[in-house]
């Protein structure tokens, strides 16, 4: 018989009631190290103090009006996402997925209304942009496309980090190029600085527009606010979502005034999407993480958790192989199964991601503090010593 809620996810047996900071604590009392941070959501933690407020005060004096009103705290975060980023304009959504298909629709309109339709979007094996219909025609995957067709057109995926088929992919037919400059889901695979730059000169010269899907990436999880910055480009459209709103679903397509033209009065819109709690949430979170001196933390932090993770991989050669990414998105490449690694980790306390190519991430949340860090490298030390005594 059918469960009662959808059976789409492989859950573990675990339920918990409450969170502070880094940790979890289950039903039964046990408390676990969180390095899985809702997939990058929980970026200030569980429970965050300045949150709580911000939220519980906005809750008690207005949850929701429609869009059809200006929404003062939505355009603070627009404003502030403007101040801090490429962007001229900002549309919330309430999803990373909804950001995809606000920047399809973009990408599709700008060249609507040049007069000379491009159809195509380029993509890279190993994406992952949400799991609408668009979405999982843009990543093109077996495993997600497998009987839903049929797929939206529009999308041609090229082989992860070729940059041979990327020049090759180049002409004057393709609309945008879309791209995680570091893939969460594929396993934390990074694109090079120089990999990124090629990709800004490739479409500044044919004209097609280059969207970063920074969903997972962004919001200071590599040590800047966007990952992106790290090699001196810009994109035209770039896709927020996860770390955005702490926990609070919220979303965001940021654009530059000349990509957004065509976005005009009924294009486009949602019911919840910059919702005053969401943006109540989200504007304290992105003035918390782009705070310099957070970052410089965050960026401090890494290079502590890289130290000892490279310590784990090395003590641990059966099971481990390297640690790669940047900042607080980092993945372990695994020997052993890496779902088997996961398990092992959970048993000792400690909740890690695991991630296609055989990858457990490590995405704690950005302000862990040091001793987390710490007592976290202890539990998957232990973990992997059990695991390989079995
Ligand atoms: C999670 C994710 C999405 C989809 O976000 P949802 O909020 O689950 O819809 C899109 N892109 C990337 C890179 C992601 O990691």
């Amino acid at each position: 018989m059918i469960t009662t809620v959808l059976p789409t996810y492989n859950r573990a047996p675990l339920s918990f009631v409450k969170g502070e900071g880094s940790w979890l604590v289950e039903a039964d009392g046990r408390r676990f190290l969180d390095l899985g941070a809702g997939i990058a959501v929980n970026a200030l933690g569980h429970a965050n103090p300045e949150l709580v407020a911000t939220l519980t005060e906005q809750a008690q004096n207005l949850w929701h009006v429609s869009n059809l009103y200006t929404i003062p705290q939505q355009q603070a975060l627009a404003d502030l996402l403007v101040d801090q980023t490429f962007a001229d304009t900002v549309f919330f959504t309430n999803s990373g997925t909804e950001t995809l298909e606000l920047a399809v629709k973009m990408v599709r309109k700008y060249w609507y209304d040049k007069g000379t339709p491009r159809a195509t979007i380029l993509t890279f094996e190993g994406a992952f942009h949400g799991r609408s219909t668009a979405a999982i025609a843009a990543a093109g995957s077996e495993k997600m496309v497998k009987g839903f067709g049929p797929l939206m057109p529009g999308f041609k995926q090229l082989p992860w980090g070729d940059m041979d088929a990327f020049a090759a992919a180049m002409d004057d037919t393709v609309a945008a190029v879309l791209v995680e400059p570091i893939q969460g889901e594929g396993g934390i695979r990074p694109l090079s600085e120089a990999e990124l730059r090629i990709l800004r000169e490739a479409c500044d010269k044919t004209g097609a527009l280059l969207v970063f899907d920074e969903v997972q990436c962004g919001m200071g999880r590599t040590g800047k606010l966007f990952a992106h910055e790290w090699a001196g480009v810009t994109p035209d459209v770039m896709m927020v979502a996860k770390g955005i709103g702490g926990g609070f679903p919220l979303g965001a397509v940021l654009a530059t005034e000349s990509a957004a033209a065509g976005m005009v009065a009924g294009t486009h819109g949602s019911t919840y999407g910059g919702n005053p709690l969401a943006c109540a949430v989200g504007l304290k979170v992105t003035q918390i993480v782009s705070d310099p001196a957070f970052l410089a933390e965050v960026n401090r932090k890494a290079g502590l958790l890289r130290q000892k993770l490279e310590g784990l991989v090395a003590a641990h050669p059966d099971s481990f192989e390297t640690v790669r990414g940047a900042g607080l998105i980092l993945g372990i490449k695994c020997k052993a199964p890496a779902g088997d690694l996961a398990v092992a980790a959970r048993e000792a306390g400690v909740l890690v991601v695991p991630a296609a190519d055989n990858v457990l991430r490590i995405l704690p949340p950005l302000n862990i503090p040091d001793e987390d860090i710490a007592e976290a490298m202890t539990r998957l030390d232990t973990a992997a010593t059990a695991y390989e005594g079995k």
